[in-house]
């Protein structure tokens, strides 16, 4: 049962994960929801800038890895959802 989840980004065409379409297909494992490297920073949390700095990673939000069940827009009525998703899916 594969999804679409919505990307931290918001839509950056430097994304690596949305490529810019603001969401991404997910497909749940056997495991469930599982959280996995960002292919933006490939884990790294930062994106070295044209200035030669290095700001918080757009797709991760700086987590270095991006949790398909914990997307932005999650308010508590879904985080509760998702606990019963996990415990029905994830429980092994
Ligand atoms: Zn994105
Ligand atoms: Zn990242």
């Amino acid at each position: 049962m594969a999804g679409s989840i919505r990307c931290h980004c918001h839509g950056k065409p430097e994304c690596r994960l949305c490529g810019g379409e603001q969401f991404y297909p997910y497909q749940p494992g056997p495991r469930g929801w599982m959280p996995f490297t960002c292919p933006t920073c490939q884990g790294t949390r930062v994106l070295p800038t044209a200035a030669g700095e290095e700001v918080s990673c757009f797709t991760c939000k700086g987590a270095g890895s991006v949790d398909p069940g914990n997307p932005p827009y999650d308010p508590g009525w879904r985080g509760a959802l998702r606990v019963g998703w996990k415990t029905f899916f994830g429980g092994g």
